[in-house]
Order: structure tokens, then C-alpha cells, then sequence
């Protein structure tokens, strides 16, 4: 798919990563420019608070921006949600530099700690937990055994060159002179 405008890769990015309902909202903001919280739930019929918790949850990965005016007549606060004005793609590779970032942390995590686990809850303890456990799991007093974390690394590994290679918009880049 090839997003014509930044503004439609925004839509497309809020779709892919926060639903359905994000995509809508994306859509309306792109239509309308600013549109307060109130108004985005009379529109799309649905509750305002759910609408509210996805509008934040779309400003924490950058996708909308909001504006904050009171309204003289009922003295509240009124919030104006727009779409950023930055380069999706940009949101894009800032958003996937963090997560690539966290599973780099959890594989070297993986990569220089030996583990131990409880046949029987199950749970994965580092070799100084398992230690200072005296080997037992403190949940169920299981002797803990060696786990081999070969597979763990292995899921970590894949995600992180699937990720990688992610690209959901394929922004043709323009060149300009
Ligand atoms: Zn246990």
C-alpha cells in the first residue's frame, strides 16, 4: 500500500498499530483538521471515554496532537485533537528504533545470563535468584532445574529481524533539488 499524503500514512500507521477505531479517527482528523474529544465520539457513535483512552494512546506514539482551551460558557478545559505534523515516517522509525531497543535489551539479557525454572509452576529465575533460592522455587519448594533459553533467544532473534525489516508504508521518497 502507498500512502499518497503523510497525512494517509497516519491513518494507515494509526490503523496497524492502535485498531480499527484509530483508523476512523485518523480519517476525521484528516477530514476536519481539529475536532474536540466530544465531538469525535458524537460522530463515530461510540462511548467518549473509549475514545478519549485511544486518543491518548495515539498521542503516545505520536500519531495526533491536541490543543487545550477552556470553554467560557461551561469552564471546562476542551481538548482539540489534530494529526501530527510530523513526517510519518519518522513516527514510524522512532517508534520501531524503541522497540528494537527493548528486545536488544531482553536478548542480551538472555545471552549472558544462565536460568533456572520450576518443573512445576513453571516460572524462569536467574541463575543469582536460583542462588539465593537455594535452587527451590519459593512458590512451591520444586527443586528448580537448568533452562535452556535456546528458544527464547531464537523468538527474540526473529522478532527483532522482522521488525527490522517492517515497513508498512513504503513512502516513495521524493527528492528535491
Ligand atoms: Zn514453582
Amino acid at each position: 500500500m502507498i500512502a499518497k499524503s503523510d497525512e494517509e500514512a497516519l491513518v494507515i500507521l494509526a490503523r496497524k498499530i492502535h485498531g480499527e477505531l484509530a483508523g476512523r479517527i485518523a480519517e476525521i482528523l484528516m477530514k476536519k483538521g481539529e475536532v474536540t474529544d466530544d465531538d469525535l465520539a458524537k460522530i463515530l457513535k461510540v462511548d467518549i471515554n473509549k475514545v478519549r483512552r485511544l486518543l491518548n494512546l495515539m498521542f503516545e506514539s505520536r500519531l495526533v496532537k491536541y490543543r487545550r482551551a477552556r470553554d467560557e460558557k461551561i469552564g471546562w478545559y476542551k481538548y482539540f485533537w489534530r494529526l501530527t505534523d510530523e513526517p510519518a515516517h519518522r513516527v514510524l522509525e522512532d517508534r520501531k528504533r524503541m522497540a528494537l531497543k527493548i528486545l536488544e535489551a531482553r536478548l542480551r539479557l538472555e545471552e549472558e545470563n544462565e536460568y533456572f525454572y520450576c518443573p512445576k509452576c513453571g516460572r524462569k529465575y536467574t541463575l543469582d535468584d536460583a542462588d539465593s533460592y537455594g535452587y527451590i522455587c519459593p512458590y512451591c519448594e520444586e527443586v528448580l532445574e537448568p533452562y535452556d533459553n535456546e528458544k527464547d533467544k531464537l523468538v527474540l532473534r526473529k522478532a527483532i529481524e522482522k521488525l527490522s525489516k517492517y515497513s508498512p508504508l513504503k513512502i516513495e521518497k521524493t527528492t528535491k533539488t
